[in-house]
């Protein structure tokens, strides 16, 4: 089924990838998940929407057996990768603790089933109940893409919102050891967020460094490290992502995300990607699906053809 050729045709799942439920026994190199929970949303709620929007966004990326033809080295990208859509966690609305459980707990199953654990938001949130499904893994760091720190100990006597899913992530995941949060902008900074991250020797890096300096930037990324990617697409600027809670004016263009992505990935173990934030209905053209969905494509492709050189 999965080599129907339009983008609109067949069953809706990730790059066209059979579903697979984690109720059964299966291996493959990447695994998709959806995440459609937004009820931790302080702004512009939709991102519930987004693993639906993001399947059927992905038919138009779907490689096929023969893979893409890639035209900046004549290559050939994503060919021979195995991919499995892992279907959704089901949110249990306003009880968050369950939920974030059910995702902790799909999380795990994903990473026992998936060489590359691949997860679509949702809201921001979600990073800290799949960063716990990492507790096993004894020395790593966060490569986040964002706009916003999502440092805040509590914004408005919430602790659990898409404010703050790294604060609580370093607080219970002992093996992550360094985040460095790239693509920072805006005038809402939490100065309290700011202070404690800096404290914990988070690397800070807005916006403006890496359209001035991207190379200088590349170079502060890990090497020789387990990384988990955490891609927010309010790190885009909001012209290429319009869809998302909270946009950002002054953002990254797609090239300065990939080039970001294709260096965290390269000379490192990828653990875990997630890509959040987007909100379809904020964005009745659907450029920000589209865009979406090719950076999912992209960021394994690089990562498959970055393995495939190891
Ligand atoms: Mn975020
Ligand atoms: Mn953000």
């Amino acid at each position: 089924m999965r080599h129907l050729e339009l983008p609109f045709t067949g069953p809706a799942t990730f790059l066209k990838a059979p579903y697979r439920a984690l109720t059964e026994p299966w291996r493959t190199d990447v695994a998709f998940l959806g995440l459609p929970y937004d009820f931790a949303v302080g702004f512009r709620p939709g991102a519930r929407f987004a693993p639906g929007a993001l399947r059927r966004a992905s038919g138009r990326f779907a490689p096929g057996p023969a893979g893409f033809f890639d035209l900046e080295t004549g290559g050939v990208l994503l060919r021979g990768v195995s991919l499995v859509d892992a279907g959704d966690v089901d949110p249990a609305q306003l009880e968050y603790r369950t939920s974030f459980e059910r995702m902790t707990a799909a999380a795990r199953e994903l990473r026992r089933r998936a060489t590359l654990p691949v997860f679509v938001g949702g809201d921001h949130s979600v990073s800290y109940p799949l960063l716990r499904a990492y507790d096993d893994v004894e020395d790593f760091c966060v490569v986040q893409l964002d706009a916003h720190l999502d440092y805040s100990d509590d914004r408005n006597g919430t602790r659990y919102a898409n404010s703050s899913p790294f604060r609580r992530a370093v607080e219970e995941v002992l093996g992550l050891k360094h985040i460095i949060v790239i693509g920072l902008r805006g005038l809402r900074t939490n100065p309290e967020a700011y202070r404690a991250a800096e404290v914990r020797g988070h690397t800070l890096v807005t916006a403006r460094r890496v359209r001035t300096s991207l190379d200088e930037v590349l170079a502060l990324l890990p090497k020789d490290k387990k990384v988990y990617l955490s891609f927010d697409i309010d790190v885009l600027d909001p012209s290429l992502a319009p869809g998302t809670g909270s946009p950002e004016v002054e953002g990254l263009d797609y090239g300065e995300a990939l080039a970001l992505v294709g260096a965290a990935i390269q000379g490192n173990e990828l653990i875990g990607l997630d890509v959040t934030e987007v909100a379809p209905n904020l964005d009745p053209s659907g450029l920000t699906s589209l865009v979406a969905a090719r950076l999912l494509a992209e960021a394994v492709a690089l990562w498959w053809r970055y393995r495939e050189v190891a």
